[in-house]
């Protein structure tokens, strides 16, 4: 039997409709979200995920600013421009893509963000709110990957569920928010025994590692639900999971295509985020 595929691009579209409806309306209470994206470099992916950030932006009706910064920026400039955006009023989210250049140093730009504004929730005091389950904003992807298992009619309560990957922006995260659920969870990564009986054991299997095929059919339960976070370039350019979708469309009982499953869900979340900071 082949299993259910949980379409993120619709269920990203029709959270991304509804916070339209909700942007329209706060316009007229004089509410006009903003979002600043930072862009520092050429990376080719960033550029590629900077711009569909701003075409949704664009659909909702969120007021987006794009700051592209060339490679050589220094981490002064790069710490003034984030303080400035801090202060501004017309902004109510800042996301600074990630990776940065080498010579910048990612975990101070981050920790200079307002945490009011941090709608990657990325902050370490966003963070420990996740921790303590008492959160203003979620982690866009963390949050994606709920609400697919959420339309995919799956409980997370009593369900033995598998984070394979510990990533501070998914994996960890992510495994919390299984937990506040509900869910009995375990957490895999490269130094794991057995990964296919632990795998085997889950109802709930969210893959983030970032290596094509590393989960095959033989690792699921039958009848579980797969959500495969990881994007990976092929040699031909196909872009791939890090889940084998042939062999385990067949196990499964509902799975996550990619493209198409995880990606457009972390979008939405993003806008998600930013209609929230504006409202607040
Ligand atoms: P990281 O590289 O930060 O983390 C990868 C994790 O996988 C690490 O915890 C690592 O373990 C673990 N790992 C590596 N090899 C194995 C293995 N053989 N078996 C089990 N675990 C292993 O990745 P991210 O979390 O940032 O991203 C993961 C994937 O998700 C990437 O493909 C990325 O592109 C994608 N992604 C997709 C998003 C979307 O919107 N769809 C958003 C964010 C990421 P250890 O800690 O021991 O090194």
């Amino acid at each position: 039997m082949s299993a259910k595929i949980i379409d993120g691009k619709k269920i990203a579209s029709d959270i991304r409709n509804s916070l339209k409806n909700q942007v329209d309306n706060m316009k007229k209470e004089g509410i006009f979200p903003g979002l600043a994206v930072v862009l520092v470099g050429n990376d080719p992916a960033s550029r590629i995920y900077v711009n569909s950030k701003k075409k949704a932006c664009e659909e909702i009706g969120i007021h987006s600013e794009e700051y592209a910064l060339p490679e050589e920026t220094t981490q002064d400039e790069l710490l003034k421009l984030v303080r400035m955006l801090n202060e501004k009023e017309d902004i109510h989210g800042i996301l600074v893509q990630l990776p940065l250049p080498k010579h910048l140093n990612e975990e101070e730009v981050i920790n200079a963000i307002s945490p009011s504004k941090d709608v990657d929730a990325f902050h370490p005091i966003n963070v420990g709110k996740i921790m303590l389950g008492k959160y203003d904003f979620l982690p866009c992807t963390p949050a994606g990957v709920m609400e697919l298992i959420k339309e995919a009619g799956v409980s997370v309560e009593g369900k033995e569920c598998v984070v394979v990957g510990r990533s501070n922006i998914v994996g960890k995260p992510l495994a919390m928010l299984l937990l506040q659920q509900n869910g009995t969870v375990t957490i895999c990564h490269s130094k794991t025994k057995n990964l296919k009986e632990v795998c085997r054991r889950a109802d709930i299997l969210v893959v983030a590692v970032g290596k094509a095929k590393l989960i095959t059919g033989d690792m699921i339960k039958p009848g579980a639900v797969v959500i495969d976070v990881g994007i990976n370039r092929l040699e031909n350019k196909k872009l791939v999971g890090d889940v084998d979708f042939d062999s385990a469309v067949e196990v499964a009982g509902a799975i996550t295509p990619v493209p198409g499953g995880v990606g457009p869900m972390t979008i939405a979340m993003l806008m998600k985020n930013t209609v929230k900071a504006a409202q607040r």
